[in-house]
């Protein structure tokens, strides 16, 4: 690949085959819409590539059903991602079902090790292992997820048009939840712990306050979730309008996420003050040879999305070629990874 005088790289049936005493070109972690998206274009470059991740489809797959993804006007979130996964295979690039536990950088290439004592070595390494929800923590909230609970306002606010909501959270993600959510359903209550907002912008504040559907709960914390097969209410530690209990058809939990950001920092990779990989406009990040996508990063600011992740996949797959074929020693690790 890169010059011509360069050895190709690692033909499909030999990509098939995980070895471990081999150099990929790229390891990807990861099993979401970014690092699928990184592994087609990483794989239609002819770079020989590996995906390392935990499990399947990420949040993507896990997200019930998706209504913004161009090209599918609804869709499941699992659906989804398994046709990104088979557009993967058809390139047949390894996928390791674990997660990675600690990465090492020497001599110009990555050395992965994962939970199950498995190490792989790359030339490359595109993280895209994304974020943890910040939870309550309360019975039936991860089994509900999809059948009226949801971490995503900006993802299902249009499913609840004429509904009763709940958005949990005083930050600008909640605030901003809410507003969205009262341009479609008829009551929306906006549940914070605290007395009163600091966090969130001054004009979301503004944008909050005129909307008249939103009724802010302000000191009350939820303490159970109710139902059957999914939510239908919420239990709190006070009274509004003379009950504890709100009916309600969808709760939304905005409390914010941690990006996985452990094993970039570790490597020397720069975070912000929110925790996000720093990354430029080609996904890379401060360690050389290292890039990171998807909702882990920085690149697309508050907008994270099963759309903008496998964009960044894509562009940090790109970045990632630029970087081997342009390599200096591209041609020796060619020639090894052949042999
Ligand atoms: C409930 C919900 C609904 C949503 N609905 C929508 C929607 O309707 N539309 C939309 O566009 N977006 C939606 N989103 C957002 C969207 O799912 C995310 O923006 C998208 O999944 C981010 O993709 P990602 O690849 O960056 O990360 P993720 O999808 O989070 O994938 C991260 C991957 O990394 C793996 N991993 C974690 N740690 C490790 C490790 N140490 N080693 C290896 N692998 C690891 C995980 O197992 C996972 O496979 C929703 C999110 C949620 C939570």
């Amino acid at each position: 690949m890169g010059e011509e005088t360069c050895p190709a790289t690692t033909q499909p049936e030999v990509r098939q085959l995980v070895d471990q005493t081999k150099r990929y070109d790229v390891l990807i972690a990861g099993q979401g819409a970014a690092a699928f998206s990184a592994a087609l274009y990483a794989a239609r470059y002819q770079m020989s590539a590996i995906i390392v991740g935990g499990i399947f489809g990420g949040e993507t797959a896990t997200g019930g059903i998706i209504e913004n993804y161009p090209g599918y006007p609804e869709i499941d979130g699992f659906d989804l991602m398994l046709k990104f996964r088979e557009q993967v295979d058809k390139y047949e690039v390894p996928v390791i079902e674990e997660n990675i536990n600690s990465i090492e950088r020497s001599d110009d290439e990555f050395t992965v090790t994962t939970e199950g004592g498995q190490t792989f070595k790359a030339t490359t390494a595109i993280l895209a292992i994304g974020r943890e929800r910040r939870r309550l923590w309360l019975d039936h909230e991860e089994e509900w997820t999809g059948r009226g609970v949801s971490f995503c306002s900006t993802c299902d606010a249009p499913m609840h048009r004429g509904n009763t909501v709940a958005v949990v959270g005083g930050g600008n993600a909640a605030v901003e939840g809410a507003v969205l959510l009262s341009k479609y359903a008829e009551q929306v209550y906006l549940v914070y712990r605290q007395d009163q907002f600091t966090r969130p912008e001054p004009i979301n504040l503004q944008l909050l306050d005129a909307a008249k559907n939103v009724e802010q709960v302000m000191g009350t914390r939820v303490m159970e979730l109710k139902g059957d097969d999914g939510l239908s209410g919420i239990v709190l530690d006070n009274e509004v309008r003379g009950s504890k209990e709100l009916e309600l058809d969808g709760l939304f939990i905005e409390i914010g996420a941690d990006p996985r950001s452990e094993l970039a920092s570790k490597l020397g990779a720069e975070l912000n003050d929110q925790g996000e990989v720093l990354v430029d406009k080609e996904m890379r990040t401060q360690v050389h040879g290292l890039f990171a996508a998807g909702d882990l990063t920085n690149a697309s600011g508050d907008l994270k999305q099963t759309i903008t992740a496998a964009a960044q996949g894509a562009i940090a797959a790109t970045a990632a070629y630029y970087e081997v074929s342009t390599h200096p020693n591209a041609c020796q690790w060619h020639a090894k990874v052949e042999a």
